[in-house]
């Protein structure tokens, strides 16, 4: 049977809490190759792709583009290093037995929709056993929006799979008013959930399809996943 939903997920705060876990690598990053201390400390992390803010702070701060590849690397060591120390990260309610679920179901296909760089979310993912249930996604590598790394994901599902997705068949389960900001822009379902940093009266103010305090009433959810 050919996919025909897909069931995006953002990471931070939807599947798993790893803090600033994020922040706190990027920031050592910085100081590490540059000597700058607490560059990330009032960007805008979680309305921005990764890739956006990197490429403002290296602006901002002269460094050349060429370092890119060196930014990263480091980065990404420092991630795995900080996330295997932190002993409070964690899987999110309802999170493992929805993705089993979707997983055990032929029709039905999770991806990633995240403003992580790729190299970061697969690192958090893995720090709870959880990349094995993603096999694509949209990432922040690139500085554009949440809404356009999802439009090229969608499109690129189309062709791994030789289908067309109708947009009220796929789904955008996020934590952020961004994420449901995302889906109405590409015209497709949202699903906040409320286990992040936003507050449940912002998430309802943005107006998502579907609300969850948490995700834990996973037989709720599968419903309007259509399993
Ligand atoms: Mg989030």
């Amino acid at each position: 049977m050919k996919k025909d939903h897909i069931v995006f997920w953002d990471i931070d705060g939807t599947l798993m809490h790893c803090g600033s876990d994020g922040k706190v690598a990027l920031n050592a990053t910085f100081a590490d190759l540059y000597g700058i201390t607490d560059a990330f400390s009032s960007a805008p992390i979680g309305s921005s792709t990764d890739a956006v803010l990197i490429g403002d702070l290296m602006r901002s701060f002269g460094i050349s583009e060429n370092d890119l590849e060196k930014i990263h690397e480091h980065y990404h060591k420092t991630l795995q290093k900080v996330l295997a120390g932190d002993r409070k990260k964690r899987i999110l309610p309802g999170v493992l037995s929805l993705l089993d679920a979707i997983d055990a179901r032929p029709s039905h296909k999770s991806a990633l929709l995240t403003s992580n760089l790729k190299i970061g979310a697969y690192a958090k993912l893995e720090s709870v056993g959880l990349h094995t249930y993603f096999k694509f996604g949209g990432f922040g590598d690139e500085p554009v929006e949440k809404w356009d790394v999802a439009e090229q994901c969608i499109q690129a599902a189309e062709q791994r799979y030789s289908t067309v997705f109708s947009r009220n068949q796929i789904f955008l389960i996020g934590d952020s008013d961004y994420d449901v900001v995302s889906a109405q822009k590409l015209g497709i379902n949202s699903i906040a959930v409320a286990t992040g940093w936003v507050s449940a009266d912002r998430l309802l103010e943005s107006r998502p399809d579907y609300f969850f305090e948490d995700l834990s009433e996973t037989s709720k959810v599968l419903k309007i996943l259509g399993i």
